[in-house]
């Protein structure tokens, strides 16, 4: 893939516009390329021209159930150049390349002392908007980082790391608090239902604590890229019955730990049941509030245990920068779909409904970028 231009940045610096696009939420399903001002930042504060974004998950949950109010700017797998820093800003200038948290807990109050960080009051604030309500605000050419996440949310990309491979961070680590939830033991045999490029990366983190993976995904295209992790011991499930071809591989038991990356419920009963007695089951993507057929017997007499985990934890932050900025993994080779910020809506839209071929989708302001950054390339 082209990614010449990811480590450039211009020479001499840009001039700041006065105005800007971004992707604005409206409303439930829908959102629009709108013009909007480039928003102004304080002391301590810095304007960051946005490289790339990463779509979430948890962007697609928020546009689809409008379970926040509108407008807003989401975005928050972001990564780009500093344009432009307030008074008493020194850990960073213009030119650096930044990836940003949009939020951070502040690390001395009472919650932050017992290291329950999500409830800690500077945790719950959103610090990075492209206007509007704060909501990470990657989706737009330029976003606001306010003092708190320059100070303690913002780290600089070192030379030979592509802006999109740093857009993993945030997506990296709540990945790491997954396989933190399912305590794996090394030499333990884990399935991974699903392999998106999120259950590619629980996979290749699963093996990493010390487990051997078995992965399964309907669609043969996401099975090769995961081979090319070194993801081989892989279950078509359009051919093969999962549950079965996992007992066989396991002396008839059942996977010591299952990892269901798919949305929905529709997997829970299989992934139960791929678990040997005893074994865990974690939830990765089970977003939605409903009701789902499970066998209660599999937990009370087999004993098996159901685990859940969402979203970043603080805790992890500094191993899943080491583990990206390091390229521990090459995740860069995960991005399927690259939009301009012009093409947001079908970005979401195809994030929203997932094709073989779609791993992760990222927009990039940065295809209009002059000359030496990347060209465009929409797929
Ligand atoms: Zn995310
Ligand atoms: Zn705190």
């Amino acid at each position: 893939m082209g990614i010449a231009g990811q480590y450039a940045v211009e020479d001499p610096p840009h001039s700041i516009p006065g105005t800007m696009k971004a992707a604005v939420y409206r409303g439930v399903n829908d959102v629009r390329v709108e013009t909007v001002p480039v928003p102004d930042i304080g002391p301590g504060e810095m304007l960051v021209r946005v490289h790339s974004c990463g779509v979430c998950g948890t962007d697609l949950k928020k546009i689809a159930t409008g379970s926040h109010s509108a407008p807003r700017i989401f975005g928050h797998e972001t990564s780009g150049v500093v344009a432009d820093v307030g008074q008493n800003v020194r850990s960073v200038r213009p030119g650096d390349r930044v990836i940003v948290f949009h939020h951070v807990p502040c690390g001395e109050c009472f919650y932050c002392e017992h290291k329950t960080f999500a409830q800690c009051a500077t945790y719950k604030k959103v610090g990075c908007t492209a206007g509007f309500e704060p909501s990470g605000g990657g989706f737009a050419e330029y976003v606001r980082v306010l003092d708190w996440i320059v100070e303690r949310g913002t780290v600089r990309i070192p030379e030979g790391v592509s802006f999109e491979q740093a857009c993993f961070v945030e997506p990296v680590n709540t990945c790491m608090k997954g396989i933190e939830a399912l305590r794996l033991q090394a030499g333990e045999t884990v399935l991974a239902i699903g392999q998106g490029p999120i259950g590619i990366i629980l996979s290749v983190l699963a093996r990493r604590a010390g487990a051997s993976l078995i992965t399964s995904d309907l669609y043969p295209e996401r099975l090769k890229i995961g081979r090319s992790f070194g993801l081989d011991n892989c279950i078509d499930a359009s051919r093969t019955d999962v549950v079965q071809r996992v007992r066989e591989l396991t002396e008839g038991r059942g996977a010591d730990a299952v990892i269901l990356a798919v949305g929905g419920n529709s997997l829970i009963r299989t992934a139960m049941d791929a678990a040997r007695p005893g074994g865990r089951v974690l939830l990765f993507a089970q977003t939605q509030h409903g009701e789902a057929i499970i066998d209660p017997a599999a937990i009370c007499v087999d004993e098996k245990t159901l685990v859940g985990s969402y979203s970043a934890s603080v805790d992890l932050q500094e191993e899943s920068v080491r583990f990206v900025m390091n390229r521990e993994m090459d995740l860069e080779r995960l991005v399927s779909h690259r939009f301009p910020l012009d093409q947001s809506t079908k970005a979401l839209e195809l994030a929203a409904h997932p094709q073989p071929s779609s791993m992760k989708i990222m927009i990039q302001p940065s295809s209009s970028w002059a000359g030496s950054i990347r060209e465009g390339n929409p797929q």
